[in-house]
């Protein structure tokens, strides 16, 4: 006989898909071999759109929504890992077609799971989350194209936002001189003290750009798209690459081919879902060594699980600097 645990589930109701908070039977979890005690998740921007319905991200109902989870393993039937180990899970599909991470309890693959980093604490891995290793899987297309801190400025669209904190400060510590773009009259301080060297308000870049502008950006992260990525590009400088993560502005790219044919610059599309164990272990090996921990203190707060409706709709409402950690336990 199963246990009782707490869930944010989202289902069919009278207002249309809604996550909430439910009861659910620990015998209704998927049959997936690795059962894991969960301590934290986190609400990212697809997680706002999964609770709110405010997006098509749940493919089957009911689903048990989150996105990524930290946690200790209970009871494993995969050999590569034992009750006690410490693990965490980005993507893969949880709270689209697999159960994810707000759940006391989880069962999973084994071949999602990612060994948490030594010097990383579970409260610490969900602070960063799946929009901080989006960040990192970011940076490291920048440093894969060549573009170090010397090339020259990189601008991070949505700088207030998970990935775009995240990004500002890693960055930064890589002595890269950071350009943050963010649409909240508050938002310097924040981003100053993460180490941007300047702070651009984002009609700056969310407006409609010319097919080429004057070179400014050695490199990007962009969490927003549409017309800010269009006039990013339209300023990245000669060889510069911008990595597209995020749609935060629109699904929309109303740019040319200019910035490509003319400057050689290179879009690389950026997908922390599917991204394979390799890609996964590198960025989260960087973090682990990257990450200020103090000033990532400074960028999330901890909210328990039933706070996750309202704070969904609190992130889409543009509400939230940084990221928010879940306790799914309090
Ligand atoms: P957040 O909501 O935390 O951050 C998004 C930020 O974008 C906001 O804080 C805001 O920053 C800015 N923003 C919001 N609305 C607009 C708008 N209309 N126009 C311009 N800027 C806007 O979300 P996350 O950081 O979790 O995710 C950011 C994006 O990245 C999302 O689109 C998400 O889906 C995507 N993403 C993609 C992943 C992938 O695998 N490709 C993985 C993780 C995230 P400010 O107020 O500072 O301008």
């Amino acid at each position: 006989m199963g246990q009782m645990i707490r869930a944010i589930v989202a289902n069919e109701r009278e207002d249309g898909v809604r996550g909430q908070l439910w009861d659910l039977n620990t015998d209704e979890l998927p049959d997936e071999d690795v059962l894991v005690d969960v301590a934290y998740s986190t609400v990212n921007y697809k997680d706002a759109l999964a609770v709110t319905g405010k997006g098509k991200i749940c493919r089957t109902l009911p689903m048990v929504c989150g996105i990524d989870l930290a946690g200790t393993v209970k009871e494993s039937r995969a050999a590569a890992f034992k009750p006690g180990d410490q693990v965490l899970v980005n993507g893969w599909g949880l709270s689209e077609k697999h159960w994810g991470g707000y759940a006391q309890q989880q069962r999973l693959k084994p071949d999602w799971l990612v060994r948490v980093p030594e010097s990383l604490s579970l409260e610490q891995c969900m602070a960063i989350g799946t929009a901080g290793y989006t960040a990192m899987l970011c940076v490291h297309a920048i440093e894969d194209h060549g573009i170090g801190p010397d090339a020259g400025p990189v601008v991070v669209t949505g700088a207030t936002g998970g990935v775009g904190s995240i990004a500002v400060m890693l960055l930064a510590r890589l002595g890269y001189q950071v350009s943050a773009v963010s649409g909240k009259v508050d938002a310097a301080d924040f981003l100053t003290q993460l180490g941007a060297s300047e702070v651009l308000p984002r009609d700056e870049l969310d407006r409609k750009a010319r097919p080429l502008e004057s070179e400014r950006w050695a490199a990007a992260v962009d969490s927003v798209g549409s017309q800010t990525l269009a006039t990013v590009l339209a300023q990245t400088a000669y060889g510069g690459c911008a990595a597209a993560c995020g749609l935060a502005g629109g699904i929309d790219l109303p740019s040319t081919v200019m910035p490509f044919i003319l400057r050689g610059v290179t879009l690389a599309g950026i997908d922390s879902v599917m991204a394979s164990a390799a890609k996964r272990r590198r960025a989260w090996d960087a973090l682990a060594e990257l990450i200020d921990t103090e000033k990532l203190r400074q960028v999330y707060t901890v909210e328990p699980l039933a706070r996750v409706p309202e704070l969904a709709g609190d992130l889409l409402a543009g509400h939230i600097k940084g990221r928010v950690v879940i306790d799914v336990n309090a």
